[in-house]
């Protein structure tokens, strides 16, 4: 163990690297064999971009699988293609990326936010279910992280309401709810492929869905209004080319086949740090046990208490934990309805009421989260072995024990 903390020159706790992506000659190979075909374009590529939505539909379960550019079309996708009328109310939570509450605006619907759970940090269906109105159309829970929602409670709601569900599980890719994959349990399930992501091509996205009618619109959607029964310069719906390519799809290909062991590394290690962090006094993992069969950590998250470390902020505790080496971040600075877009409703050609002011609102649980608590360990790092979560808490030990002097 180090004299000082490696912020203040010891050495690190932790010296390995946490490569991502990962890959070897055979994603290279794959992407050079399109290159050498000269057909880079969709649908100009044959069929290999197809292969990988039945390939990816298939894995999770799902009748129907849409690719596109990015998880943040494939969730506008999905909100048009429900049926979003302008001023209608998406209920979304405040402590996600900004896409889940952009693409609301997006759609010309309003995004109302409603706080997380302490223990989860996704979505507190109570206060779901108090935010609902005569306009709420929709709900987008958030797999945090990678961690189930409450979804028998929240598919309740939205049965009793008649509200569509639309998964945002851009964290969520091979992760269960009561052995069912995520994506798979409303009426869509995006997905990202973002070079962050648990599965990536750099770019990518994808949206799930068995319903067959969302999946006619959903695909037209993403191919510039086209349906299959038109001709090439028929369109039928306000679309737009949002088509993901060959060199993508084949990357996918090949990085879907060790999906499933990465995930259950993550969640074997997620099992192991909650044990070995609970017994460290200010650090509290977020609780398992709500319906999350399988977690895929794409964000491992535990709550400090600055109180058990001589009040050092949580901002400073995680430039220590980074220093050490371990793979950490602190997170969003604040909840999504304080960033400008929402505060300076600078909403452009978007059609929100005059009425919406997102100056007043406040929810408690992630403003906390965001501003003293939330600690987050990346996935990269989730995919190390038992003795680097070892070396995970023995560097917040560390810290611990060196603060208090
Ligand atoms: C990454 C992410 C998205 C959007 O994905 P992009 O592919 O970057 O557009 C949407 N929702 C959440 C929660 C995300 O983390």
């Amino acid at each position: 163990m180090s004299e000082t903390l490696a912020l203040f020159g010891g050495s690190k706790t932790v010296t390995s690297e946490f490569p991502w992506p990962i890959y070897d000659e055979g994603e290279a190979e794959a992407v050079a064999q399109i290159i050498r075909t000269g057909r880079w374009g969709n649908p100009d590529c044959g069929d290999v971009v197809e292969e990988f939505e039945r390939a990816f539909a298939d894995y999770c379960g799902a009748r129907y699988a849409v690719s596109c550019v990015n998880g943040s079309v494939s969730l506008r996708l999905a909100l048009i293609a429900c049926g979003l009328k302008p001023g209608d109310e998406v209920i979304v939570p405040p402590y996600t990326f900004i896409a889940t509450a952009s693409t609301v605006v997006e759609a010309n619907g309003v995004p109302v936010f409603v706080d997380i759970d302490p223990e989860t940090y996704n979505l507190n269906p109570a206060a779901v279910e108090a935010a609902i109105t005569p306009r709420t159309k929709a709900i987008i829970p958030v797999h945090f992280g990678g961690q189930a929602c409450d979804m028998d409670a929240l598919l309740d709601i939205a049965r009793r309401h008649n509200l569509r569900v639309i998964e945002d599980a851009a964290h969520a890719h091979g992760a269960e709810y009561k052995g069912q994959k995520l994506g798979t349990l409303g009426d869509a399930g995006s997905f990202s492929f973002q070079s962050s992501k648990n599965l990536t091509s750099g770019e990518g996205g994808m949206v799930v869905t068995n319903d067959p009618e969302l999946y006619r619109i959903m695909s037209s959607l993403r191919n510039v209004g086209r349906l299959p029964e038109g001709q090439w310069y028929d369109h039928f719906y306000p679309g737009c080319n949002y088509r993901l390519t060959p060199m993508q799809a084949v990357l996918l290909l090949r990085q879907l086949s060790r999906l499933n062991e990465q995930t259950k590394t993550r969640n074997d290690n997620g099992l192991l740090l909650n044990t070995l962090l609970s017994t460290i006094d200010g650090i509290t993992p977020l609780s398992r046990g709500h319906g999350e069969t399988v977690h895929c950590y794409h964000i491992y998250i535990f709550k400090y208490q600055s109180a058990y470390f001589k009040g050092i902020s949580r901002n400073r505790f995680v430039e220590m934990l980074a220093a050490e080496g371990v793979p950490c971040f602190k997170g969003y600075p604040y909840p999504l309805y304080k960033q400008p877009l929402f505060q300076q409703k600078n909403f452009m050609c978007y059609a929100l009421p005059e009425t919406v002011d997102y100056t007043q609102v406040v929810c408690p649980v992630a403003e906390k989260a965001c501003e003293e608590e939330a600690v987050w360990i990346l996935q990269h790092g989730m995919l190390g072995t038992a003795e680097h979560m070892q070396q995970f808490a023995a560097a917040i030990r560390e810290i611990q024990r060196v603060v208090l002097g």
